[in-house]
């Protein structure tokens, strides 16, 4: 049988249009949706991501604000910052993109985040609300992963589900979220013992590890489907965790680029539609 290529694209568009007929809705009762993206510093990855959602957010008839501060921003001035779009009723979203300068502490600045406006579950009250299985609106890469697999028609019920990375904004809310869907899920970390043998008996792979090519292909079970969040820049490119004679042997993959990334972005536009 052939290998099913999970391309994000397909899943992303599966949101759009009803996205887009949200947001014009709340334009008729005269409220202009507002994605506020608060970018501190020169990190080169977040400038991307900041153009790439902006631009994203426009071609679905919302407005974006984006607020650049300097490298050398103290915290106080961006929680001030955070505080003033938590006040403002024209923005109905906050997104403060990380890793903020190593000055600023990132949780203190996730934790400001009103938890309305909260765009990527850094506030505490909502991922303790997933946590609990009360919200759905787990941060926006797991929740990627979770529609990539809805649409291509896996459901994690009853499969053996490995998780490679337990970080707050991906491998943990990933477990949570496979669990959720009746997975038996098991987390890997950098503390794993015989990391192959545990990846060799997962039915599904969320690989969010972020090193070029860490998943190989004695790793992966024959059949087996692999999800690769890793976005790894390579010789001016991108590359996933997943090497790609690992992918042969996959029952169905995400590609990257091209895969989980899309549709992450489309998961930040249905944060900013919940409320409107
Ligand atoms: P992170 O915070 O650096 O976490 C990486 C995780 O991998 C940690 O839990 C770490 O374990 C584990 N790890 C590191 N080396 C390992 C090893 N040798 N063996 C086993 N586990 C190891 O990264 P992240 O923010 O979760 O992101 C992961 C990847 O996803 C990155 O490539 C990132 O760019 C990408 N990403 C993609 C999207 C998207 O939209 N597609 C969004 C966010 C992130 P310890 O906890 O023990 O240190």
């Amino acid at each position: 049988m052939e290998t099913i290529i999970m391309r994000g694209k397909p899943v992303a568009d599966a949101y759009r249009e009803k996205l887009a007929a949200k947001i014009a809705a709340a334009g008729k009762r005269g409220i202009k949706v507002t994605l506020a993206i608060v970018l501190v510093g020169d990190d080169s990855a977040s400038h991307v991501y900041t153009e790439r959602l902006s631009k994203l957010t426009v071609s679905l008839g919302a407005d974006v604000r984006v607020v650049k501060l300097p490298a050398a921003t103290t915290e106080g001035e961006v929680l001030r910052t955070i505080g003033a779009l938590n006040a403002d009723a024209g923005v109905q979203g906050i997104l403060p993109m990380m890793p903020m300068p190593r000055h600023i502490n990132s949780d203190a600045v996730g934790a400001a985040v009103a938890a309305e406006k909260d765009m990527d579950c850094l506030n505490p009250v909502n991922s303790g609300a997933v946590f609990l299985g009360r919200s759905s609106m787990a941060p926006c890469t797991p929740r990627a992963c979770m529609a990539i697999l809805d649409y291509y028609g896996i459901d994690p019920t009853g499969k053996h589900a490995v998780v490679l990375g337990r970080s707050n904004v991906v491998g943990k809310p990933a477990a949570v979220l496979l669990l959720q869907k009746n997975a038996t899920v098991t987390v890997c970390h950098s503390r794993t013992a015989d990391l192959t043998y545990i990846l060799r008996q997962a039915d599904i792979i969320v690989a969010a590890v972020g090193i070029p090519g860490f998943v190989t292909a004695d790793m992966v079970k024959p059949g087996a489907v692999v999800v690769d969040v890793g976005i790894n820049a390579v010789d001016g490119g991108i590359v996933g965790d997943v090497a790609p004679e690992a992918t042969e042997l996959a029952y169905a993959y995400t590609p990257v680029p091209g895969g989980v990334g899309v549709v992450s972005n489309m998961m930040v536009m249905e944060c900013l539609t919940r409320n409107i």
